[in-house]
């Protein structure tokens, strides 16, 4: 059998394009700012490109890079700043930040309202109760990639592998609220090939390329790679996509899977936000 790919380029237009006509007629548009601090290439390859996709559809973007020393008082200034803004709808904090600053007191500094990436403890906690908020966009994008096959959520076995706050733990609690029954794996988890191979839909968030191969997949299921590392230079998954896609019924290729959809639900969360700061 060989599966059939779940292109996130086309799962990205398709939130995407709706958005760019509401805003051929729309008198204010969303702004989204992004803070990078340090010089780490991945950091500014991915902001480049949150940067690019919002230019192109007509978003009001900010660009904030600070040096890797500037002292953590001082990014919290910036994030308030940009808190009290009004043009600023949206913020996303590129992570890692450097090693003297502590992430989690950054991330508590932006408001919830414009907290686009769904990283505070407020909208993590939303999250959690089933109540309105932001969601991470890498998990929101996973969900609507699965959506975007025939294959029912409700009363599936999903199997998340990868419990950060990020990326594994929202997907888990997201797949969880449509319904399906949810295995949470991690480095711990005993026996991983078996609990794989129980899965309706397998979603991988680890980043050790290869980790997942044809014998943890059951026969059709869908597959979503998150995972992003180099290797000699290229880009690849956590999925042994070759071996992969001769067992899966779906299954997302690295890149053009998980990736265009993390952009796509950051600019859905940013018009999101900019609609409640609108009409509060
Ligand atoms: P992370 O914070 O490093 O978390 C990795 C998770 O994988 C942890 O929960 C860890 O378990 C688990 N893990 C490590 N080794 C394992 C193993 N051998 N078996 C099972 N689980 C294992 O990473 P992250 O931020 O969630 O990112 C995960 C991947 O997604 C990375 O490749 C990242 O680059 C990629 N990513 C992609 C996008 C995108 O837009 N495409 C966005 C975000 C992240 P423990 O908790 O026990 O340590």
């Amino acid at each position: 059998m060989t599966a059939e790919l779940i292109r996130g380029r086309v799962v990205a237009d398709s939130i995407l394009s709706p958005i760019a006509n509401r805003l051929d007629t729309a008198t204010t548009k969303p702004g989204l700012a992004l803070l990078l601090v340090g010089d780490d290439p991945a950091s500014h390859v991915y902001v480049g490109m949150k940067e690019k996709k919002c230019r192109e559809i007509g978003y009001h973007v900010e660009k904030h890079v600070l040096d890797a020393a500037t002292p953590e008082a001082d990014v919290i200034a910036r994030v308030e700043r940009m808190n009290g803004n009004s043009d600023i709808h949206g913020i996303l904090v590129q992570l890692p930040l450097p090693k003297h600053i502590d992430e989690r007191r950054v991330i508590e500094s932006i408001a919830p309202s414009k907290d686009v990436d769904g990283f505070t403890k407020e909208n993590l906690g939303a999250l959690m109760s089933g109540e309105p908020g932001f969601v991470a966009a890498t998990a929101a994008g996973i969900l609507e990639l699965v959506k975007s096959t025939p294959v029912a959520i409700e009363g599936s076995h999903a199997v998340v592998i990868g419990r950060s706050n990020v990326v594994g733990k929202p997907a888990a609690l997201l797949l969880l609220r449509e319904h399906a029954t949810v295995t949470l794996c991690h480095s711990r988890t005993r026996d991983l090939e078996a609990i794989a191979r129980q899965a309706d839909i397998l979603v991988v968030a680890v980043g050790r390329p290869k980790l997942v191969t044809s014998n943890m997949i059951k026969p059709g299921a869908v597959v979503i790679d998150a995972g992003t590392s180099k290797v000699d230079g290229k880009l690849v998954g956590d999925v042994d996509f070759e071996e992969a896609k001769e067992v899966a019924g779906y299954i997302t290729p690295v890149p053009g899977g998980v990736g265009p959809m993390t952009i796509a639900m950051l600019l859905a969360n940013t018009m999101k936000a900019m609609e409640i700061q609108t009409t509060s």
